[in-house]
């Protein structure tokens, strides 16, 4: 509910706000929290009830931090209730004390530290965990982030190979920080001017090109922030917390790192949660949700790849995890300091308004020029498969010389259609009305929207013809085609599909560094973190469907994924080159990328961006609703939109707010479900804010608001 309850304390109790309390909720009892203090209540003070039970004598956040969450209950419009519930660990919603919690820590025994890699030869995780705690001790948490599993710790321990440690154990990394390269030039200027920048607030956006050593920036940033006893908290992607991060961070610190991460149980994450919260833990690494965790001497907030659609909850609490950490450093006092190859639009924008200080990297750190980008334009071009004859040859020619070629293609499975050849009939989901993706290996027909499964038909579900032929390709399709194609050259697929099962992802990224295969076709999943050193030519298999797209960040998406995925290349030094299949070599972007690189791109865009009002340069914010009864969602948005318009008339003065007439989303059905939206538009974020503050109330209270499902999403990433 959007509104909170008052209750009535008894003289005895000491409440803190921030605080949690039993209190008598309808016919229950619930856990509640402390929001604030009143002398006066809208309810007459015997209809009040009491509260039962209080749990905190000291409240759970500091005050910056729950004036941090009730803003953003106001600025995404979400009850405050569940802002606060989703920023409280499991274990604490349930009424737990936060210092229940224990941590387990194992460290290698003198029998396990003689150990070698052929006594284990067997067990080859065994050797992993002993790898592992050869650069100390390591708590249980972090273990199981780098794959090693609860079996594996009992099998070594029973082994008289591990054992317990102390807490301490943490802090004393035995690997003794291996020697670092000296930081290049800019690195240096990069760091020197951050580092006298440590007091009070800031924002600095490190734009550095993928390979130029920005997380070495960070890391020696941050251990000028913890060597004066402060913390830091470290943002990464969902598919950037790999165990290759966290050897970094804690190989170059020798502090205790701790993590927040989905694979973590209840009690790993109220552990990691507390530590932060009491000051004890130096470094917390996760991802979006980390940005709620209390830290008692925060010194510093970083945020990796600022740009990455992850750290946007997609659900629920629609929040934007880099704007939370604006907010928070500045109610805290703190810098913050976002990084990346392509940084967002609006970052851009906030540089170029002088709000965030700017820092380049614009050099490889381990040397290597960064690639040469050239589109093939396809136009009557004879393909023999999904890639054009230029391209081929151009791979001949890499794997000739001993290279690997990765080949990029957003699009798992096989097809993205399988139709009759006889009466044009295709298999379709009913509850989305778009083509069913054939998942060959699986034998399969998956909706990628509603992840609905149906077996692979044999005949046309319309005239009984056997003749179903794939229309389209997925990486499954290329995977086979290129294996065809180049027989003495092992191929690989990575993707969602290849990668399902626990750790899959990081042994076949392993695989393809030690140089088990030579041609890598994959998604986005290649895109982010990881380094091949002997790819020199990347190909996009298909740069068009993004001109296509009616999204406006559809070219800013596009541009930033090939700048990333091309990013992956040519790292050991040699140039390397990245083709671009299109058949429109000509598109301004296309084009632009080629020759002057994503900053340039950027520039352009944000131009455009600026004329047609589009955010950066203005707000927006989106209500979306849906139903299985489509007139349902129309009259449901038609209501807001007249309740909206007639409150709108009374914000003019900030410049006003545009409410566009509802209409069906892009895709118009999904699961079954009718969707339709209504977009709100204004110069500030501020007038649209207030719009919906005025009038939620209202269109919450309508009868048809109880009978669609709909949600606000403010400052949307899907348009
Ligand atoms: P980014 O995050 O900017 O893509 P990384 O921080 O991953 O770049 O660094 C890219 C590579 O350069 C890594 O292999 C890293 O070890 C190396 N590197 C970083 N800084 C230096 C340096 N000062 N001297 C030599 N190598 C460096
Ligand atoms: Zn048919
Ligand atoms: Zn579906």
């Amino acid at each position: 509910m959007r509104r909170i309850f008052d209750y009535l304390p008894h003289p005895e109790q000491q409440i803190v706000v921030g605080g949690r309390v039993r209190v008598p909720f309808g016919r229950r009892m619930m856990i509640g929290i402390v929001v604030g203090e009143s002398d006066h209540s809208e309810w007459p003070v015997e209809q009040l009830k009491a509260i039962d039970e209080v749990f905190d004598q000291t409240p759970i956040w500091p005050p910056s931090l729950l004036d941090l969450f009730k803003w953003a209950g106001r600025y995404y419009q979400h009850p405050i209730g569940e802002v606060l519930s989703h920023a409280l660990p499991k274990k604490l919603r349930l009424g737990e004390q936060p210092n229940s919690a224990d941590i387990e820590v194992w460290q290698l025994t003198e029998a396990g530290a003689a150990q070698d890699s052929q006594s284990t030869k067997r067990a080859p995780k065994q050797w992993q965990l002993l790898e592992l705690l050869k650069a100390g001790a390591q708590e249980r948490a972090t273990l199981s982030a780098q794959g090693v599993t609860g079996a594996t710790i009992q099998a070594v321990a029973k082994k008289g190979w591990i054992e317990p440690a102390p807490l301490s154990a943490l802090n004393e990394s035995a690997c003794c920080q291996p020697t670092q390269p000296p930081a290049t030039t800019e690195q240096s200027i990069a760091i020197t001017a951050l580092c006298s920048r440590l007091q009070g607030f800031s924002v600095s956006l490190l734009e550095g090109i993928t390979g130029s050593g920005k997380t070495r920036v960070y890391l020696d940033v941050m251990a000028q922030v913890i060597a004066k006893g402060k913390q830091v908290l470290v943002l990464v992607p969902e598919i950037g917390l790999t165990p290759q991060t966290l050897s970094r961070f804690r190989n170059h610190l020798g502090v205790r790192i701790g993590l927040v991460h989905s694979g973590l149980n209840d009690s790993e994450r109220l552990a990691a949660w507390q530590a932060a919260r009491t000051g004890e833990l130096p470094v917390l690494l996760g991802t979006r949700s980390a940005i709620f965790t209390p830290m008692a001497n925060l010194g510093l907030i970083v945020v990796d790849e600022e740009h990455d659609g992850s750290y946007k909850q997609q659900d629920g609490f629609r929040y934007q995890a880099r704007d939370l950490a604006v907010m928070r450093a500045r109610n805290e006092q703190v810098p913050l300091l976002l990084g990346s190859a392509t940084p967002s639009f609006e970052s851009l924008a906030n540089v170029e308004a002088g709000r965030y200080q700017h820092l380049t990297l614009t050099e490889r750190a381990a040397g290597g020029q960064l690639p040469q980008i050239a589109a093939i334009d396809m136009r009557q071009q004879v393909m023999s498969g999904p890639l054009s004859a230029p391209i081929i040859n151009a791979m001949e020619q890499h794997l000739q010389d001993n290279n690997q070629v990765l080949v990029f293609l957003n699009r798992r499975g096989f097809s993205p259609v399988l139709l009759c050849h006889e009466c044009g009939w295709f298999a379709e989901c009913q509850r989305c009305n778009r083509p069913f993706t054939w998942h060959k290996g699986f034998r399969r027909l998956v909706c990628h929207h509603c992840q609905v499964e149906r077996p692979v038909p044999h005949q046309c579900d319309s005239c009984g013809s056997t003749q179903l032929v794939p229309v389209g390709q997925g990486t499954e399709q290329l995977e086979e085609a290129l294996q065809a194609q180049f027989p003495q050259y092992p191929v690989v697929r990575i993707d969602r599909d290849s990668t399902r099962r626990k750790d899959a992802f990081e042994n076949l990224v392993a695989d393809v560094q030690r140089g088990h295969y030579r041609i890598l076709v994959g998604t986005q999943m290649l895109a982010k973190g990881h380094d091949f050193a002997d790819v020199t030519l990347v190909i996009i298999a298909d740069v068009d469907g993004a001109l296509f797209s009616s999204d406006f960040r559809a070219g800013e998406r596009m541009c930033q994924l090939l700048t990333q995925v091309s990013g992956r290349a040519g790292r050991a030094g040699q140039q390397a080159q990245v083709l671009l299949q299109t058949h429109y070599p000509d598109h301004p972007w296309v084009q632009q990328l080629q020759t002057e690189g994503y900053q340039q791109v950027a520039q352009a865009l944000l131009a455009e961006r600026k004329q047609a009002q589009l955010p950066p340069y203005a707000a927006i914010a989106i209500i979306r609703a849906e139903a299985n009864d489509e007139t349902k969602v129309a009259e449901f948005l038609a209501s807001a939109e007249s309740v909206l318009s007639e409150a709108a008339r009374g914000v003019n003065d900030k410049g006003g707010v545009i409410v566009m007439a509802p209409g069906p989303c892009a895709m118009v059905r999904k699961a079954g479900r009718y969707r339709w939206q209504l977009a709100l538009l204004a110069p500030q974020k501020s007038a649209i804010q207030q719009l919906l503050n005025q009038t939620l109330g209202e269109i919450e209270g309508s009868k048809l608001a109880q009978v669609v499902r709909w949600h606000v999403d403010v400052d949307p990433h899907d348009t």
